[in-house]
């Protein structure tokens, strides 16, 4: 009997997953014992790190998003279309076109959304740089910018831990590169008690501040945003004037995670830590962003998690016990600036140390922005 494996989601982790198993089970798939189907709503992959530079300019949007075909194992089936409910009870994902894909192992990998409609009238008076058309729109509003207040304000949870601060570090750097940084205030607000979640990355940040002339506002959680007055008030009862506004809006996790009953308030999917089962189903992964781990939504922890849910579902096939662990582990890099950047690395016991920046460092994100469409592909 041919097992069916679908992976929900053609971004960073479900490309990665299918192809990983796809290149495993090359021969099984051949000869129709085992299929591989992902399911993604568009037919385009996006590097979503693009949009940092895109909003600066320093990328156009071709550079961000590649065809899902390309990048994936020719074995591997797409179903181009949007997924309306996961059934684990008769092990199906419904599309929203009336058709059903069942599945023996489901991975789910749909990522997460941002929700800047959490925040009243943020969506108005701010911008953001987490889609292709809200960077197009910032890039445009730092282009007729020549000076005043930019605010950075931050809602959580977020994907990528690291893109509050790049984007201040680099706003600064692009002011002064515009001659205009005598005229330009950058005031950074953060909703708890230091500049990053990440004790040692807060701690790391807190001279660059200084140093930068950047107004920290910590304790901020924005509550409201006033278009017309430019204001931005927080929970906390705080109220700062802008003439720029920049948002890392709040995120929740896609939809049909809601409309299937399978997620928490926020839409994450309760997933146990390091199997990366779906709490109470052992034939359902969840992998990325969708989880409710505690750990950062980003681009490598989807990554890594592919790496052990390929192996698992594997060895699962071939007979196995499916135990490969993930160890929280997650990769970035921060840039500080337009020139230099540095790196953490992190897993569940091991904290982040960020290390003296480098313009090396920088040269090497730039370059993994170029390697990322190799990486889906399964040639590194
Ligand atoms: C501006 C920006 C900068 C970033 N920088 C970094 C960085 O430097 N380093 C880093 O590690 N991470 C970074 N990230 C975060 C990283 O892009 C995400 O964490 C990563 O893409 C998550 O991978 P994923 O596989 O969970 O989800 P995604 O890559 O978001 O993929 C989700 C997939 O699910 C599909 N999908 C969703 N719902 C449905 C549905 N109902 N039906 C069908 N398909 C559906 C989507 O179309 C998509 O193909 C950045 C993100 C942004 C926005």
């Amino acid at each position: 009997m041919m097992k069916k494996i679908v992976i929900l989601g053609g971004g960073v982790g479900g490309t990665v997953v299918a192809n990983q198993v796809a290149r495993a089970m090359t021969t099984e798939m051949k000869s129709g014992a085992i299929a591989v189907t992902v399911i993604t709503e568009s037919t385009q992959h996006i590097y979503q790190p693009m949009f940092l530079y895109l909003a600066f300019d320093r990328v156009v949007p071709a550079e961000a998003k590649k065809p899902e075909r390309e990048l994936l194992d020719r074995h591997i089936k797409i179903v181009t279309g949007i997924a309306d409910r996961i059934d684990p009870e008769s092990k199906q994902v419904r599309m929203t076109d009336g058709t059903a894909v069942p599945y023996d192992y489901l991975v789910i990998a749909t990522g997460s959304r941002p929700a800047p409609e959490q925040v009243a009238g943020l969506s108005e008076g701010g911008h953001m740089f987490y889609t292709e058309e809200s960077a197009l729109k910032l890039r445009q509003a730092l282009h007729d910018f020549h000076g005043g207040r930019i605010v950075i304000t931050v809602g959580v949870p977020h994907k990528c831990p690291v893109a509050p601060l790049e984007f201040t570090f680099m706003v600064q750097e692009w002011a002064q590169s515009q001659g205009i940084a005598d005229q330009t205030e950058i005031v950074y607000t953060y909703p708890i008690g230091r500049l990053h979640s990440l004790e040692p990355v807060a701690q790391w940040a807190e001279p660059v501040f200084a140093a930068r002339h950047i107004e920290p506002h910590i304790f901020f959680n924005p509550e409201l945003v006033d278009p017309v007055k430019k204001t931005i008030t927080s929970l906390e009862g705080e109220v700062l004037d802008y003439d720029l506004l920049v948002a890392i809006p709040p995120h929740m996790g896609q939809d049909v995670i809601g409309r299937s009953g399978l997620g928490d308030a926020g839409q994450w999917i309760p997933t146990h830590r390091t199997s990366l089962q779906m709490e109470g189903s052992e034939d359902v992964f969840v992998l990325g962003d969708a989880t409710n781990l505690p750990i950062s939504k980003a681009g490598s922890t989807a990554h890594f998690e592919a790496d052990v849910v390929a192996s698992n579902l594997v060895n699962l096939l071939q007979g196995g016990l499916g135990s490969m662990r993930y160890d929280g582990k997650v990769f970035c890099f921060i840039e500080t600036g337009l020139t230099k950047a540095t790196y953490i690395t992190f897993d569940y016991v091991h904290p982040p140390k960020p290390t003296e920046p480098t313009e090396m460092i920088h040269m090497f994100k730039l370059a993994y922005n170029r390697l990322y469409w190799l990486t889906p592909a399964g040639l590194l």
